[in-house]
């Protein structure tokens, strides 16, 4: 990408409708724009990371095993009053008319959508279990959307339902969302924590917030350090591994993590104290048991291995997908601007000439630029004819993992610098070594 050609409208001051440090970033550097309250369009920085998160969050979701469709964002007034959902969910749905005046909605969630779709296709226990799950916008119609795309109210979501013939095999698909959540939230360099929701409709111990922590969180936080030390990467636990699955969901229910509402001072206490992690969250998934809640209420039946009718079990996960757009910032910048992590970086390299009038230096750009892009490394260059200072400073504005920086004094004697962003750190190098590290 060549920044010349490009459409990066970053500002300079910081915008005063924004409180907190996650919103004035993404504004100033020109990820995302408010068209309405609560709702964005983003821009092509902002969308490149957008779908980065998005990206990882499909594959660890395929290596789960769950299985990828899309479903619509508008729905039916009727199939939400199968469910008794319709009149329950509240002014936080926004509904619509048609033009022949039938009722519909612009979905905040899609539990009755896939009830229905798997009740009218799925006829025999041989066919479950399974999981599938959809990446789709969602309306909620928040009374005070704020925080920018944190609590927005048209939002993207990446929303998996599962559908099991036992609570046994639902445990199973619960665990395995659980193992997903952790790998997905790990490959995006951020911390979040799994902690125990307080129980939803149907109670028991299958409800998991992910948190992220962030001191502009909305809740508070507490757990034990523990969680920062484990890598769930490397674990050689298979998705098919029962038992290790099992032990997984052990060692996080035996862990302590709470919210504010599930918080217990007793067993808090038993922990050491420079063990103690506390904050303020963000909440960025959030995994669900809800057994025959909705299969029973809209009549999702299987013939079972005997011939007889089984209403399936189920539970839903979601991740708030632009959501973590913000949440990553929040853990990740500082005051010169956001910090990526190289996964969900929009570019990797950065590339700025600090003189454009300089053909020796302009000849070097544009040579590293095109082997970077040879080797298949996303880069950015800042091929505009401005002020070096203020290339470099919206280079760390939009926060992208390394910067080479040429210069006429280096390319004289051969040499560029190379910047890692997060720590600051520069090197002079030859212009073979800058590529070979950074490819
Ligand atoms: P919150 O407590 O923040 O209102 P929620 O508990 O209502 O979220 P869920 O129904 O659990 O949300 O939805 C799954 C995920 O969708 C949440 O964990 C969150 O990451 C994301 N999400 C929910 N509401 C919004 C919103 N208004 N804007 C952006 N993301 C959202
Ligand atoms: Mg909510
Ligand atoms: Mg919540
Ligand atoms: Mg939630």
């Amino acid at each position: 990408m060549r920044v010349s050609r490009y459409f990066l409208p970053v500002l300079k001051e910081s915008p005063s409708d924004a409180q907190i440090v996650s919103h004035k970033l993404m504004l100033r550097a020109g990820l995302v724009r408010q068209t309405a309250a609560g709702i964005y369009a983003w821009l092509p920085i902002g969308y490149r990371v957008l779908q980065k998160i998005e990206q990882i969050v499909r594959e660890e979701q395929d290596r789960a095993g769950a299985i990828e469709m899309l479903m619509p964002t508008i729905q039916a007034a009727d199939l939400w009053r199968e469910s008794g959902r319709y009149d329950a969910y509240g002014p936080e749905m926004l509904r619509i008319r048609d033009r022949h005046d039938r009722e519909m909605l612009y979905g905040p969630t899609n539990e009755e959508m896939l009830t229905a779709i798997v009740r009218d296709e799925l006829k025999s226990y041989r066919e479950l279990p399974r999981t599938l799950y959809h990446i789709q916008w969602k309306f909620r119609d928040e009374v005070r959307p704020r925080f920018g795309v944190m609590r927005g109210r048209e939002f993207l979501m990446k929303d998996a339902y599962s559908f099991d013939l036992d609570e046994a095999g639902a445990r199973q698909s619960y665990y395995t969302q659980l193992l997903a959540y952790l790998r997905t939230f790990q490959r995006m360099g951020i911390q979040a924590v799994p902690m125990k929701a307080a129980s939803g409709p149907i109670g028991g111990d299958l409800s998991h917030e992910f948190i992220v922590l962030a001191p502009t969180g909305e809740s508070e936080v507490f757990y034990d350090a523990a969680f920062e030390e484990f890598d769930w990467q490397q674990s050689d636990l298979q998705y098919g591994d029962a038992e290790g699955l099992q032990k997984l969901f052990d060692q996080v229910s035996s862990t302590y993590s709470a919210t504010d509402e599930t918080h217990d001072e007793s067993r808090w206490a038993t922990i050491a104290k420079d063990r103690q992690r506390t904050g303020r969250g963000i909440e960025v998934g959030h995994i669900f048991y809800f057994g025959d809640k909705y299969s029973a209420a809209m009549g999702l039946k299987v013939s079972g291995q005997d011939g007889k009718p089984v209403t399936p079990m189920m539970g839903s996960y979601g991740v708030g997908v632009s959501r973590l757009v913000g949440a990553i910032i929040e853990a990740s910048h500082d005051d010169a601007g956001i910090i990526w992590p190289e996964s969900v970086a929009p570019w990797k390299v950065g590339v700025v000439t600090m003189r454009q009038d300089d053909d020796a230096s302009v000849a070097a750009a544009e040579e590293l630029y095109g082997n970077l892009q040879l080797a298949g490394v996303e880069t950015a260059y800042d091929d505009r004819d401005e002020r070096g200072g203020a290339k470099l400073a919206t280079m760390d504005l939009i926060g992208l993992p390394w910067q080479v920086i040429v210069g006429p004094r280096g390319v004289a004697g051969g040499t560029v610098e190379l910047k890692r962003r997060s720590s600051g750190e520069r090197h002079e190098l030859s212009v073979e070594s800058a590529l070979a590290r950074l490819t």
